[in-house]
């Protein structure tokens, strides 16, 4: 890009490179207050039944609202708290507002509702991951059995074994491990066969592409988890044409907007058992 803008161009590449790059430590250091200013926010959004609109459960997505700047969405502000290590702080936050949420959803005992809290594989690295897992369970009295983790299928590439165990530990608990944005990561299906994987969420370019060869794929992919017994969920269902696809092909559960956005756990918990079919 520097080369075709000319001599010129040079300069104002590298001035772009430095705003970005300030741009990057200035949200840092904002991120690492962000919690204890109370910045933060978790969202849920429902997970429901593709055959009748009930709900099963949720996805816990976390918000930062900053003081100056207003929303800085997910996408810019996780690879961030990734790459410096402050994803440790932010995910045991989010994890413990989620089990309080489940504990709260599940206190009345009429319909069970699990919650997925979404993790990066930098949590992986971490030896004490189970450890911060049992703790705020245990604090927040949450049963495993109301919690479910996303996690991407890159991390099931990373460091084989002690990713292996740290999910043998987590589902031995009773926690469901769900894998995210499935078919959009590597394709080596042989991770599918060795690690303890509950349930498949199809990657929202598969819903939303009028492609017929997605469809296929989409009914591909129910077929490989009926066959390794693991539930579906398809995520970002927007249209009632997309809902009836699935329920004709069997998928079990869908998320997205057609159901109702992400929204902040006061407004969460008002929304009704049976949501828009
Ligand atoms: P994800 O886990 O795949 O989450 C689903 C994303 O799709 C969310 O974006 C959600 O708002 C959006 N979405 C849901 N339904 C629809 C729909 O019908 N249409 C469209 N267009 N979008 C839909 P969001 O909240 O911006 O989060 C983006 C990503 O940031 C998440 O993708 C996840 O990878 C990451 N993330 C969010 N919260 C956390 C967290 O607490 N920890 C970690 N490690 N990552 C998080
Ligand atoms: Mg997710
Ligand atoms: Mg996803
Ligand atoms: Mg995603």
């Amino acid at each position: 890009l520097a080369k075709r803008l000319g001599r010129g161009g040079f300069q104002f590449y590298s001035r772009q490179l430095t705003e970005d790059a300030q741009h990057r430590l200035m949200l840092e250091s904002e991120l690492r207050r962000a919690i204890e200013r109370g910045e933060l926010e978790v969202y849920y959004q429902p997970k429901v039944l593709v055959e009748n609109g009930m709900m099963v459960g949720s996805e816990a997505l976390l918000r930062w609202h900053h003081g100056k700047m207003g929303m800085v969405p997910p996408a810019q502000f996780i690879p961030i708290a990734e790459d410096t290590g402050l994803i440790a702080d932010l995910g045991r936050w989010v994890f413990r507002e989620a089990c309080r949420t489940a504990a709260q959803l599940n206190a009345d005992g009429s319909v069970p509702h699990k919650v997925a809290i979404n993790f990066s594989s930098r949590q992986f690295q971490r030896s004490d991951l189970v450890q911060m897992v049992t703790e705020i369970l245990d604090e927040t009295a949450c049963h495993a059995e109301w919690i479910e983790i996303e996690i991407t299928e890159s991390l099931l590439l990373d460091q084989q074994y002690e990713t292996l165990a740290t999910l043998c530990a987590l589902r031995t608990k009773g926690i469901s491990i769900a894998i995210d944005d499935f078919g959009t990561g590597y394709s080596a299906l042989n991770y599918l066969a060795r690690f303890p994987i509950d349930t498949l969420k199809i990657d929202r370019s598969f819903i939303s592409s009028d492609d017929k060869r997605s469809a296929e794929l989409v009914k591909a992919i129910l077929s490989i988890a009926r066959c390794l017994g693991q539930s579906v969920v398809a995520e970002g269902v927007e249209t009632v044409e997309q809902a009836a696809f699935l329920r004709a092909s069997g998928c079990d559960a869908a998320q997205g907007f057609l159901y109702s956005k992400p929204l902040p756990k006061a407004e969460f918990v008002k929304l009704p058992q049976f949501l828009s079919i």
